[in-house]
This record gives structure tokens, C-alpha cells and sequence, in this order.
């Protein structure tokens, strides 16, 4: 699994203060993407040992609320490899909330075994292509209109967020 960078504290890629994992690769080349750089999965670099150590590092300062993993598309990286991520995110902060912006609705998500496994792991998904034609500057975490906020109901099912 590839990263460009690990940004904290972030704002702007979920509630409160976060830290946010840029995963590299994305498949979907939607029109006007705000982050280019990041489509090859081969460029950035390669996330070691000592990027989890940082990763982990940033997540414990008390003021930061979770983790967002964005990229890139992380649901076009090594799902083995971020599953076990944010299993041992999830061990080591239980408290702390972890959000994925993907590329690819909840729908599509779901056909694939280890990718549902994730799902059942974190708290929020913001679904969709960037779709230029939907843009909206005034939606929260969203660039255009058909992409979902989810977040999980008490049972841990998917539901539509009210930050929709
Ligand atoms: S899914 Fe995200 S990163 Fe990939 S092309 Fe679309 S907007 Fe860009």
C-alpha cells in the first residue's frame, strides 16, 4: 500500500479535529478531480512501518477525534492491507472514529467480501465520484450532490447521515 502524505490536524475531512491518510491509486479518472496527483498507485510512498508508528502517533494526541482515510480512491488499494490498518486503529483507539471517502458507492462497495469486512470496521462513508456536473461548495465533506455521507444506526447498519 501506497500514501502521499499523513495531515494532522485536519478539519476538513470529517468532524473535529482529525488525521488524514492520503492513499495513492484511484482507477476512476472523474472529470475535474481536485486530486490528480494521487491516481498513479505507484507514486507517493510506500506505507512502512514507521508511517504506522506516525500514523498512530498523530491519532493519540487527546484533541484529535478520529481518522480519515482518503487518497486516491483507498477502496482501489490493497484491501488486505487497509483492513489490517484500521484493525489495529480500531484496537489501539477504540474511541477514536474512522471515516473513508471512496470513489465507489456503499452499493458497489458491498459485492466485495473484505471491502464489507472494512465497512463493519468504521463509522462513516462518504461514497461517490466526484461528479462535476452535481458540483455543490456549499455541502459538508462533498463535492458534488450524488455523493452519500453514511453513517452507522445503533444496530451497525448503513444509514443516510443528517450531515447530508
Ligand atoms: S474518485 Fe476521487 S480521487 Fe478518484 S478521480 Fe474521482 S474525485 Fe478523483
Amino acid at each position: 500500500m501506497r500514501y502521499h502524505k499523513i495531515t494532522s490536524p485536519d478539519i476538513n475531512s470529517g468532524l473535529g479535529f482529525r488525521v488524514t491518510l492520503w492513499l495513492s491509486g484511484c482507477s476512476l479518472n472523474c472529470k475535474f478531480c481536485h486530486n490528480p496527483e494521487t491516481h498513479n498507485p505507484l507514486s507517493g510512498k510506500e506505507f512502512t512501518n514507521e508511517s504506522m508508528t506516525e500514523l498512530l502517533d498523530k491519532l493519540g494526541k487527546p484533541y484529535i477525534k478520529g481518522l480519515t482515510i482518503s487518497g486516491g480512491n483507498p477502496f482501489d488499494s490493497d484491501h488486505q492491507e487497509l483492513l489490517s490498518l484500521i484493525k489495529i486503529v480500531k484496537e489501539k483507539y477504540p474511541k477514536k472514529d474512522i471515516w473513508i471517502f471512496s470513489g465507489y458507492t456503499l452499493e458497489e462497495s458491498m459485492k466485495d467480501s473484505t471491502l464489507t469486512e472494512i465497512l463493519e470496521n468504521i463509522d462513516v462513508l462518504v461514497d461517490g465520484r466526484f461528479d462535476y456536473t452535481k458540483r455543490n461548495v456549499s455541502l459538508a465533506f462533498r463535492g458534488s450532490e450524488n455523493q452519500v455521507i453514511w453513517e452507522k444506526d445503533s444496530s451497525g447498519k448503513f444509514i443516510k447521515s443528517k450531515l447530508n
